[in-house]
């Protein structure tokens, strides 16, 4: 992870890695090309001083040519240097959005599966990405202009002392007010009205995204736009912060900065009207001139540089977002990967007062649970919606790890077995598969690279797929979501169901929900699941009670706790929280029945 205590400018360098110092000599040749690109205007300079020492008589001034050739040399000089200057920042740039996307990804290989869940990964993707992009524009250019333009200074200070040091002030004076009204709109309590402007900009669009998710639900339902609140809101808090930081806070100063950056002589004019009666006394009215000439005409470089100063100072709020969300992927959780493995003894899995609160949940979502599955038998989670049955099942691949407690498979806490023995020992179908658009095969296939072709399609016969392959223009080989390959929910599930059977783990951590299926569908899926199930260690969590009056025990969860826990007949005589669901099941059956017969 990034060393936070740096600035911004710091982290991302860090990302560069070797690249780093490429940054520099950038910076530092974009200060030598600010250097080389003023020198044109002293060549002006020159002939200007030359044409006014012998006017009216011109063709006296012989070194104007020489002169002319040395700013055109320059000049061209000033844009090859500025050229390698942006040809090592860019180089660096590069790789560091480069090495940005790596270490996100690298990082987020190493957090817990539950993470993903509430973190969608094709949300996650984008956002790395357009981190990573962000930051571009800061390495890439802002920080050379911000180094050219602090060299332009000291190049002026040099030049204020050469020529007349008044009309110099006088340039410099532009600067200074125009910096100063950039830190009046940027610096001190005005920077943190500027981080809650991007903020509220940052909740409007994710605001946005949702309010788009949910446009189906709005149609369905026949709401109106308001119903979006939370959208609404974000957009009035946006509109309330643009229009009181744009309108309130920056009116004044970015007023007085455009006027000075665009208008650098303003301070000139006048200090030259000071000058000329003290110059014409003198008799030093011709370098007067000169001299006015050349701060009128350098006063437009100034322009340009201020204006690039502004966009730097953009290019780092802009910077400093990016590596803020880019450090938040970085801050995601990783699993622990133990030093000394070990290997379970057998396929038992035991709950043992495990405890477990979801990240900022009030309560914890599992409160001292304890129950056991032995090897070979089928267990069932039920209990009312929110009980903890999807967070138990989980606890056992490691989506999460468990607060307090132990989960331990074949006598071995989980988080001492090897990642990949565990995951080579336990096969899950929760109900949110997503198949990868990818051939079939090879979304199958993903469960174990090194099956054969006879394999994959054994598996997928086993999951009742074979009406999908029927139906699909190139069988098991079309890819999936391509040109209008698109799979119901129940299909999906059986897809899933066939990677399952190919894994081929002695333990299955199931979610039999078939809230998408049509009854055609959930048929073929009781049966992909009674083959996964077949001879293996089985943690189901079970919706129907019909499919749970044969498992081995029944584990009642009700809000976290195990409420009771043992067979159908044991659960119905105890008359507890099981019996009265049982009673409401059969109740529902025979109302279904009858519905049908009548
Ligand atoms: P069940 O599967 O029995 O319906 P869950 O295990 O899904 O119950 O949920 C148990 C509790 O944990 C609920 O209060 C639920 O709101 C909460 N919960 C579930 N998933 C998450 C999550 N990803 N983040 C925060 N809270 C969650
Ligand atoms: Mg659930």
């Amino acid at each position: 992870m990034a060393d936070k205590s740096k600035g911004t400018v710091g982290q991302l360098l860090e990302f560069a890695g070797e690249r780093r110092s490429l940054t520099i000599v950038g910076c530092a040749l974009s200060a030598l090309a600010m250097a080389v690109n003023m020198a044109p205007y002293v060549c002006i300079w020159l002939v200007i001083r030359d044409l006014v020492a012998v006017a009216p008589n011109w063709s006296a001034a012989t070194n104007i040519a020489g002169y002319g050739w040395a700013a055109f040399g320059f000049a061209v000089g000033g844009i090859v240097v500025y050229f390698g200057a942006l040809m090592c920042t860019h180089l660096a740039a590069f790789r560091t959005a480069t090495n940005i996307r790596k270490r996100c990804m690298e990082h987020l290989s190493h957090a817990p599966l539950g993470y993903f869940d509430t973190h969608a990964s094709g949300l996650l993707r984008r956002r790395i990405d357009g981190a990573a992009a962000q930051t571009e524009t800061l390495l890439a250019h802002n920080l050379a202009d911000i180094t050219g333009t602090a060299a332009m200074f000291v190049t002026l200070l040099v030049l204020l002392f050469v020529f007349d040091w008044r009309m110099g002030v006088a340039c410099m004076l532009a600067a200074v007010v125009s910096i100063g009204a950039l830190f009046a709109m940027m610096g001190g309590k005005n920077a943190a009205l500027m981080a809650e402007y991007y903020d509220a900009l940052d909740r409007a669009s994710k605001a946005g995204t949702e309010y788009v998710r949910g446009i189906p639900v709005v149609k369905v339902f026949q709401q109106t736009v308001y119903s979006f609140r939370a959208f609404k809101e974000a957009i009035d808090a946006y509109s309330q912060k643009a229009s009181y930081y744009q309108g309130t806070v920056c009116k004044g100063p970015q007023a007085v900065n455009l006027t000075v950056t665009e208008g650098a002589f303003i301070f000139l004019v006048p200090a030259a009207l000071l000058i000329a009666p003290g110059a014409l006394a003198s008799g030093n009215f011709a370098a007067f001139v000169t001299n006015f000439a050349f701060y009128a005409i350098f006063s437009a470089v100034l322009s340009t540089a201020l204006a690039k100063i502004m966009f730097a100072a953009g290019g780092l709020t802009q910077a400093g977002d990016a590596l803020k969300r880019i450090n938040e992927v970085l801050d995601a959780p990783t699993l622990p990967v133990t030093k000394n493995p070990k290997v379970p003894a057998n396929n038992s899995i035991t709950f043992d007062e495990v405890t477990f609160a979801y990240e900022g949940a009030q309560k914890p979502a599992l409160d001292h649970v304890s129950f056991a599955v032995v090897p070979g038998q089928t267990v069932a989670l039920v209990g009312p919606s929110g009980g903890g049955k999807t967070t138990a099942a989980s606890l056992i691949p490691r989506f999460w790890d468990v607060d307090e407690g132990m989960v331990r498979v074949g006598g071995v806490d989980v988080r001492d077995v090897d990642p990949h023995v565990l995951m080579d020992r336990v096969a899950f179908v929760f109900q949110n598969t997503r198949l990868f658009s990818a051939s079939i095969l090879d979304n199958v296939r993903a469960a174990r690279p090194d099956a054969t072709r006879e394999q994959v399609l054994d598996a997928l016969h086993d999951a009742q797929c074979e009406d999908i392959l029927t139906k699909l223009p190139e069988g098991a080989d079309t890819r999936i979501g391509s040109d209008g390959t698109y799979l119901s929910g129940g299909e999906q599930q059986r897809i899933a169901l066939a990677r399952a059977i190919l894994k081929d783990a002695p333990i299955v951590v199931l979610d039999e929900a078939t809230a998408f299926a049509d009854p055609e569908n959930e048929v073929l899926i009781q049966a992909a699941f009674a083959r996964l199930m077949e001879g293996r260690t089985v943690v189901m969590i079970a919706h129907r009670l019909s499919t749970v009056v044969g498992a081995d025990k029944i584990v009642v969860l009700d809000a976290g706790r195990v409420a009771e826990q043992g067979t159908h007949d044991e659960l119905v005589a105890a008359q507890g929280l099981y019996a009265r669901m049982w009673a409401d099941y059969q109740t529902a059956a025979q109302w279904k029945i009858q519905k049908e017969v009548a």
